[in-house]
């Protein structure tokens, strides 16, 4: 039989034949003699009943010493792990951490529930909407003739994609199969726990994701593995709950970037749902008020059935979003942050009672902080990513590692005392918006001021029972809060979010704008919404001031074809990385001009090699090449790139290197 080491290195990162008295199985722990000291490792089972190759010495097969008779995975889980590891370049190692937790299984008595005290939310559905009977009667069919189909469910807020996704459960369950159901973050894991635990039985559910302590997630997994709870619920570790015969994998707010982990192995979860599902014949069903640009485009072709529910359960209508140019504003000589139309609209909403949102996607008093006479802006050392300005610190602040440093009194470059501030954060929106109203209650919910949950929970709450009359906010308050009083969303400068240099900076504005837009009047009127922007006609703002998705898709994905960008290509990173400079910059170059000479599709445009900014290693460098692998060219690139690896392994070079694709962070 074969097997691989549970061992963190790449010289053995490579299938092995062993030997063994008892019968094992795929999926099998055992503990295995390994090198010259025969000491033992642990190991996984991979292939069973296979002849050992002719190159191997009979009499040097080692037998197993023993197997593990209460953790085990299956044939399943075995293979995804092994197509994990061709599919990202990664180790084995890797790839099985995913599938096991630490720890060993409690001792009796002795395991921990997480969510133990979490109440379950009954909510009263009578009857489906007709838009929710079709979309639930397709994907049972589906399921019914395990067809393995996709669905992309695209529901405008509040159409009823929760409920949908119960029935889809519930259906999993009554044909006695399992179902996984993933969120986006794990603070958002308690909200759905408690609308699940409304519906099925507690004992049925379990919790996965990386918050839980070691004990709490192993004992979950364990529930699951031995068949005891048939739903996972969590964040994207969920996609490899232990379970057999899967139903459905859904992912709620498909769209969102924490899907694609940014950690080694640094899988994208859609993939390995699709993967998983391919032995049961499950369905996958991805959900969005603002589907992906990827996703929407494979549901164009074909690759994905689309659904829609366009209505809104309790049939309030959509906020109406009015657009401000704030080039005009500065022309007619108002510089403050507040247009006067978000102003009078702020007094209005006040006035009657309602309370307001003001959105603005950066911490901090001033976003960078600049010389005038040189223009240089200052930099974290570590990062060179520009500071921000906190004024409740009084310091300069590094967003990346978190590093502060004194307010500078000259220039580091020139020497000048002339060091401006610019750029508008939160905290600066607090102090006009106080200035301006100074008689009502105002807070702030960013990263600076949620520093635990309780607090977090303090601020909502005092939100939610109106205390608080303005809420002032990064993108902490663009998701799932359901507020019942608000009359006003302010977005402050909607141009923050399409000025990232990424190619995906216009999709993440449009589902920005459409998210906080989404927090105006949940109840029973139709909120306003103001948009200041200095390009108040960019196409994805116009998108999203009319709520229509398909004017935005259809200009974005014109861009994408002409770029070269995703769906139509993978974006494909080598990173390199060495204490020395020189040999990062060359070991990347000498990667180019390997993948040129393979002569890939494409390969004959990597430009040369960049020093990664956003690389944080203490006293080293990394230097990356970037490859758009038009369609069907991914794997290749992949194997290629493995074969590099390897070599440079061999050559024990002090560098190391990484593959990333589709990456949401800039390198
Ligand atoms: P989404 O997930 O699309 O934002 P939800 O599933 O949370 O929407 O539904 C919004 C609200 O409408 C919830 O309070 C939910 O209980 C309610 N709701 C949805 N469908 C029905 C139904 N068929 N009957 C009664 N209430 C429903
Ligand atoms: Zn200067
Ligand atoms: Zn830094």
């Amino acid at each position: 039989m074969n097997l691989i080491l549970d061992q963190n290195s790449w010289h053995t990162d490579a299938e092995f034949t062993y030997a063994a008295e008892e019968t094992v199985r795929v999926g099998d722990l055992a503990e295995v003699p390994f090198g010259k000291g025969n000491r033992l490792k642990r190991a996984l089972v991979t292939e069973t009943g296979v002849l050992p190759s002719e190159e191997i010495d009979p009499s040097k097969i080692k037998e197993i010493a023993s197997v593990d008779p209460q953790v085990r995975l299956n044939e399943e889980m075995v293979r995804t792990m092994q197509w994990m590891r061709q599919r990202y370049g990664i180790k084995y190692y890797d790839a099985l951490h995913c599938f096991i937790p630490p720890g060993k299984p409690a001792k009796p008595g002795k395991s921990k529930r997480p969510y133990a005290r979490t109440k379950g939310e009954v909510q009263e559905v009578k009857a489906l909407t007709d838009e929710q009977a079709s979309a639930v009667g397709r994907i049972e069919d589906s399921m019914n003739q395990e067809k393995g189909e996709i669905f992309l469910l695209h529901g405008v807020t509040s159409s009823g994609k929760t409920e949908v996704y119960m029935r889809v459960i519930q259906h999993a369950l009554d044909m006695g199969k399992t179902a996984i159901l993933l969120v986006p973050e794990i603070a958002l894991t308690e909200q759905i726990v408690r609308r699940l635990l409304g519906r099925f039985d507690r004992e049925e559910i379990a919790v996965l994701h990386s918050k839980l302590t070691r004990r709490e997630r192993f004992d979950e997994w364990m529930r699951l593995r031995n068949g005891e709870a048939h739903i996972a619920v969590g964040a994207r570790i969920g996609v490899f709950a232990p379970l057999e015969n899967i139903g459905v994998i859904i992912l709620d707010e498909e769209h969102e970037s924490t899907y694609k982990s940014d950690q080694t192995p640094k899988y994208e979860t859609v993939d390995v749902a699709v993967k998983r599902l391919m032995y049961s014949r499950g369905v996958l069903l991805l959900g969005s008020a603002t589907p992906s640009v990827v996703s929407y485009e494979r549901a164009r072709e074909g690759i994905y059935t689309l659904i829609e529910l366009k209505k809104r359960y309790n049939r309030t209508p959509l906020p109406l979003v009015e657009m401000v140019d704030m080039r005009k504003e500065l022309r007619s000589g108002n510089t403050g942050i507040f247009s006067r139309r978000l102003l009078s609209s702020m007094k209005g909403a006040l006035a009657s009672e309602k309370q307001v949102i003001l959105f603005q996607n950066r911490r901090g008093y001033s976003t960078f902080i600049s010389c005038r006479d040189c223009g240089e802006a200052l930099r974290c050392p570590d990062c060179g990513i520009s500071l921000v300005y906190h004024k409740h610190e009084h310091a300069a602040v590094c967003h990346y590692c978190g590093r502060k440093f004194p307010l500078p009194e000259k220039c580091p470059s020139c020497g000048s005392r002339r060091i401006k501030y610019f750029g508008v954060g939160t905290e600066q929106v607090e102090e006009f918006a106080a200035r301006e109203f100074p008689d009502a209650r105002i807070e702030r919910l960013d990263l600076d001021t949620a520093k635990n949950r309780t607090e977090i929970n303090r601020i909502i709450r005092s939100f939610s029972k109106g205390e608080t009359k303005i809420l002032i906010g990064t993108q902490l308050i663009a998701k799932g809060l359901d507020f019942r009083n608000v009359g006003l969303v302010g977005v402050i400068s909607a141009d923050v979010s399409l000025n990232i240099p990424d190619y995906r900076s216009t999709e993440r504005t449009f589902q920005l704008v459409t998210q906080v837009a989404g927090r105006a009047g949940r109840g029973s009127e139709q909120g306003l919404v103001i948009v200041q922007s200095y390009t108040p006609d960019n196409f994805a703002l116009q998108a999203a001031a009319s709520h229509d998705y398909q004017s935005f898709f259809k200009q974005e994905i014109v861009i994408r074809k002409f770029m070269e960008y995703p769906p139509f290509t993978d974006l494909i990173i080598a990173a390199f990385t060495s204490e020395n400079e020189q040999t990062a910059m060359e070991t990347a170059e000498r990667c180019k001009n390997y993948l040129e000479r393979a002569g890939l599709p494409n390969s004959d445009k990597i430009l040369m090699p960049k020093l990664s900014m956003n690389f944080k290693g203490k006293d080293s460098f990394r230097y990356h090449i970037m490859v758009k692998a038009p369609r069907g060219s991914r794997n290749k690139y992949i194997y290629y790139l493995r074969y590099f690896n390897r070599g440079l392994l061999k050559q024990k070079t002090d560098c190391a290197m990484l593959i990333d694709v589709n990456a949401y962070s800039s390198y």
